[in-house]
Order: C-alpha cells, then structure tokens, then sequence
C-alpha cells in the first residue's frame, strides 16, 4: 500500500522502519537530512515536499501535537484525495483532533487518532500498543497499517478517544511517579537506604512502573538517559487536566500534577527526560537524589 510517512522523530523514525518493510512508503521531516539518513537507510522515496504525501492511500502524522498536526493538514488539504485515510500517531488533544476529522471528512477523507505507547523501545521492537478512535470501519484499516510497529491494537470508541485515554494514562504514570519521588525523598531523609525501600515497595502495595522500572535505574544507579522528552510529558498532563475542567469536573489532583509538571518543565526545560521531574521533586525540598 501507498503509505506517506510524516514525522521522523524518536517514535517515528524506528515505526516507520517496520512500514518500510512491508509498505510502498514516502517520508517527509521538517529537517529534511533526517529523512535523508532514513532514506539511505530503509527502502522508501523521499517526498520533497508535504503536498508529495497527498496521493497517499494512508497518511500517518506522528509530530508533538495537534497543533503541528494541524498545521501539516492545513498545507496538504487541498491536494488530498477522497478515500484516503489519516492516521494520526501524536498524543494529541481530542478536541482538535474531532475538529481536525470534522475538517476531512469534508473533503472524504477519515481521520483516526492512533496514538501509541510502549517508548522507544517499543518502537524498536514493533510492539508497540496503538489506541485506535474512529468508526468501525476506519480501525479496520488503520489496524491493518499498525500491525507493522504495534502488537496490541484497540479499538477505543470514536474518534478522540484515543488521545484521550493516551493523555489520561500518561497523567496516571506522571502522578505516581511524583508521588513515588516524594516517598522516597522522604525515606531518604531518614536515613533509609533506598536498595532497600525499593525492594519492600516492589513486593507490596505501592509497587508501580515507575517503582519497578523507571525510579531505581535513574535514582541508585545514576543513570538518567533521554527516552520521552519532559515537555511532551507536561503536554500530556495539561490535555487530560483541560479535558477535566472543560466538562466541569472537580479533579484537584490532575490540576495539581498538571501544574507541578508545568513547573519541572519550565526548571528543567522541555527536553530533558520525563523522569527528571523528579528531581525537581527533590529540589522542591532542597534535596538532590
Ligand atoms: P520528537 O521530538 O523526537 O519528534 C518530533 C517529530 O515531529 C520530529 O520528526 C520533528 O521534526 C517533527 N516536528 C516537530 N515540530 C514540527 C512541525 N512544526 N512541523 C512538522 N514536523 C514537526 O518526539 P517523539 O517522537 O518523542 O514524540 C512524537 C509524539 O509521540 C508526541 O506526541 C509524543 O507525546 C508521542 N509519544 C512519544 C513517546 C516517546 O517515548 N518518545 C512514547 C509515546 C508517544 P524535526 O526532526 O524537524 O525536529
């Protein structure tokens, strides 16, 4: 199948290597010699410009979030043909994406919000979990197109939801984890060796992904690699907190994540790893891990 790929960045780039291998694809980045470097790389064409992806029977957007996405639809609009389908990989806001596939389907052409989760290495490895909104008829084509970088591929209702349930379990994971980082801190203060605390917590009821995978990697051995860009994280608070508050819910505790991430997020800068918010936890207290 015709496949454009628009989006080359730490998810995009190894998903749209599984494409390459079974797709007729064509990729386009705004720094173009990344595509380039793909292109040398991996079987595919180099579209030149954004209105070369038009003719695609499928388009995939996977950039950082719906504004760019929005962006990108707006320059290709006019050249788009009926029957394509738009799968938008971005953790992106679902009002603008219902706006968005309001605006296609108006030109006959279906937009599915398809964002993933599973990380870098998941992108790697192609088993990536891919949270479908759209028509019935639209998840069965989009799922055939992510069965290339995806394991498990749910459908989750119309569109919008996809982004909504991507943006809710990331700001599950962002709470947890500050919470977890306070805990800790405060163990710490006492004087508790955090090995230790670490193997009580993973064998009891505040065991967590960010207790088992993220935490002691980053905060007993030091090591605190970039996988997931803070800013992007923060992004992902501030949809499900502004999704909460404009249907009129009292949810304190998402405003609250919501703003200690905005905070990380303007301390540390946008490109920092998620998981270093938690040493702006730390710091909150005057402490360093
Ligand atoms: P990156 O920052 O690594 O990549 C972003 C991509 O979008 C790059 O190809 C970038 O191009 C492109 N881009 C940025 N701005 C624009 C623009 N104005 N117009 C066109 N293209 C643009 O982000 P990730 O790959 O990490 O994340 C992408 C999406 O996937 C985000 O919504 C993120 O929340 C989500 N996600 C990320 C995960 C992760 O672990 N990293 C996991 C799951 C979801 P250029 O090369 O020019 O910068």
């Amino acid at each position: 199948m015709k496949i454009a790929f628009i989006g080359l960045g730490a998810m995009g780039y190894p998903m749209a290597r599984h494409l390459a291998k079974q797709h007729e694809l064509r990729v386009w980045n705004r720094t173009r010699s990344v595509a380039e470097r793909f292109a040398g790389e991996e079987r595919c064409t180099l579209a030149a410009s954004l209105d070369e992806c038009a003719d695609a029977a499928a388009i995939i957007t996977i950039v950082p979030t719906s504004r760019e996405v929005d962006e990108i639809v707006d320059e290709i609009a006019p050249r788009l043909r009926e029957g394509t389908l738009w799968i938008d990989c971005t953790s992106g806001d679902p009002v603008t994406s219902r706006q968005t596939a309001r605006r296609l389907g108006e030109l006959g052409v279906e937009l599915v919000d398809a964002p993933v989760t599973g990380g870098t290495p998941g992108a790697e490895a192609g088993s990536l979990t891919v949270m479908i909104g759209g028509s019935e008829g639209g998840f069965r084509r989009a799922e055939e197109i992510c069965r290339a970088f995806g394991k498990k591929i749910i459908h989750v209702g119309e569109v919008g939801f996809g982004h909504a349930i991507k943006a809710a379990s990331n700001t599950m994971l962002a709470a947890n984890m500050w919470a977890a980082a306070e805990c800790l801190l405060s163990l710490k203060k006492m004087g508790m060796d955090l090995k230790t605390a670490f193997e009580v917590i993973n064998a009891g009821s505040g065991r967590s992904n960010a207790s088992e995978n993220l935490l002691p990697k980053r905060i007993l051995d030091g090591e605190w690699p970039v996988t997931f860009k803070l800013g992007l994280l923060d992004k992902d608070v501030r949809i499900a907190a502004s999704t909460a508050h404009a249907q009129h819910l009292s949810l304190p505790l998402l405003s609250l994540t919501s703003q200690l991430y905005t905070a990380a997020h303007h301390a540390l800068g946008g490109e920092a790893d998620y998981i270093e918010a938690v040493k702006y936890a730390a710091r909150m207290s005057g402490e360093e891990w």
